[in-house]
């Protein structure tokens, strides 16, 4: 495939920036790579595995001369590297980021975006609970969605451009405006996540069962709620403090019907009980049909015993 960027920046050098690299050359959608991270012990690991083609001491190196720019920092940091790199840019370059929440990030970013270069905001629905340089890999966005979120008055071309690449990498790609982007995610992950950190919380403070039993008989339910509470805790942090308004209104939700389902165990109304998980089971079902996930018993697990 030809380069579809000459030069491709990576402002931070985690998992997303790193599954970005592997599948850029996997596929040779770039010229050259740079990259930056904030703390040298990053820059020295993203260097010792060879993470990308050149990593530099600052951001502003690292966007010297990039037609794309890629913000993949915590969306709370977003700002801050905007502004850092807004002198450095050049004229009909690209900048996008792969942060998590849209609304918040454009606030943050499109202000320092100066005349001539484009602002195109996108979110990659993939990823893991590890985080850090040696995290990425190249499937990483094979066959999941990337959500291109532009913003009013956008050049097509540049977003077709960025498109090719999402494309190039793997990844499904859909336009969505910011605002339901945010809601969307609120159901889909941020209140998911939510709900698994508080579900180990509550584990653990259960003193009736021991830790080690908890670990030792965690079934799939739990060890899953396990995973997912393990996830970086900066980036979650800041997805919560920026979808604030979203992520309430769903939790708002959720607690209505955590309370109809109490109701109806106290009550022993298993009519309630059987229909709501018949409902939900449907839901299950179209999520499989529509590739999103594998019908494999345990998620295709292999068990150790
Ligand atoms: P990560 O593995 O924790 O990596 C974050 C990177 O950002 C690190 O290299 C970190 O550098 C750097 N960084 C943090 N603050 C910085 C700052 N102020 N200036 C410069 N660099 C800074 O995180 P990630 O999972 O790749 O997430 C990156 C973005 O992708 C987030 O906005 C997140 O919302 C979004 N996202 C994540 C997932 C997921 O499942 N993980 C999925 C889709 C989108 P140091 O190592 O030096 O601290």
């Amino acid at each position: 495939m030809s380069h579809v960027y000459k030069r491709v920046a990576l402002i931070g050098l985690g998992l997303i920036a790193g599954s970005m690299a592997h599948a850029m050359r996997r596929s040779g959608l770039a010229g050259e790579i740079t990259g930056y991270a904030r703390s040298a012990e990053t820059r020295d690991t993203a260097r010792e595995i060879g993470l990308v083609d050149r990593v530099c001491d600052s951001a502003a190196d690292a966007v010297d001369g990039a037609d794309l720019v890629v913000l993949a920092v915590p969306v709370g940091a977003m700002g801050r590297v905007a502004e850092e790199i807004a002198p450095a840019l050049a004229p009909g370059a690209t900048v996008t980021d792969v942060g998590s929440v849209k609304r918040a990030v454009i606030e943050a970013v499109g202000p320092w975006i100066p005349d001539g270069v484009h602002f195109i905001p996108a979110h990659p629905l993939a990823g893991t609970e590890h985080s850090g340089p040696r995290s990425g890999f190249a499937e990483l966005f094979d066959n999941r969605w990337c959500l291109i979120v532009p913003v009013a008055g956008t050049d097509r071309a540049a977003v077709d451009r960025l498109r090719r690449l999402w494309e190039g990498m793997g990844a499904n790609v859909d336009e969505m405006d910011p605002d339901h982007h945010d809601l969307v995610l609120a159901v889909t992950s941020h209140t998911p996540h939510l709900i698994a950190y508080t579900m180990v919380g509550v584990a653990d403070d259960l003193r009736r069962v021991t830790d080690s039993e908890v670990i030792k008989y965690s079934a799939a339910g739990f060890r899953d709620f396990t995973r997912i509470a393990a996830s970086d805790p900066t980036m979650w942090r800041d997805v919560f403090l920026n979808n604030k308004d979203a992520t309430l209104e769903i939790l708002g939700r959720f607690t209505e019907e955590l309370f109809a389902l109490q109701r109806a165990i106290r009550r022993g109304d298993g009519d309630e009980l059987f229909d709501y998980f018949t409902h939900t089971r449907a839901i299950r079902r179209g999520i499989i049909e529509a590739g999103q996930d594998t019908d494999a018993p345990d998620f295709g697990r292999v068990t150790k015993q």
